[in-house]
């Protein structure tokens, strides 16, 4: 019963993310100093929580610009070892697409 109840929790929890990010970190680091699991930490936490000021502050304010997602130069280096076979290049750019409109 419990199971049952921890996977229906989880699954009810990914369907509200952008993507399965884990923040393994196992595609870091970025030749470019793209800083991937943090940029889809704060877009699946807006996704999940909807707090505009707080992602905006996590975005803008904690982040270094140079760490964004549009500091990817699309070398799919990062695609081929991340184990959850994550669209890395086209997520990072939803993702600052997205959260570059909050400000
Ligand atoms: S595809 Fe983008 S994020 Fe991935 S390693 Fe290359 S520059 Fe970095």
């Amino acid at each position: 019963m419990w199971t049952q109840i921890f996977r229906q929790a989880a699954e009810n929890i990914k369907k509200r993310t952008n993507n399965g990010c884990t923040e393994c970190s196992y595609r870091m680091p970025c030749p470019f100093g793209v800083n991937i699991p943090k940029n889809f930490r704060i877009w699946n936490d807006f996704s999940m929580y909807g707090n505009k000021e707080k992602t905006k502050q996590a975005f803008f304010q904690d982040m270094d610009p140079s760490s964004r997602g549009n500091q990817c130069q699309k070398c799919g280096k990062c695609e081929l070892v991340c184990p959850q076979s994550i669209s890395i290049r086209k997520d990072l750019e939803a993702a600052f697409k997205e959260l570059s409109t909050l400000k």
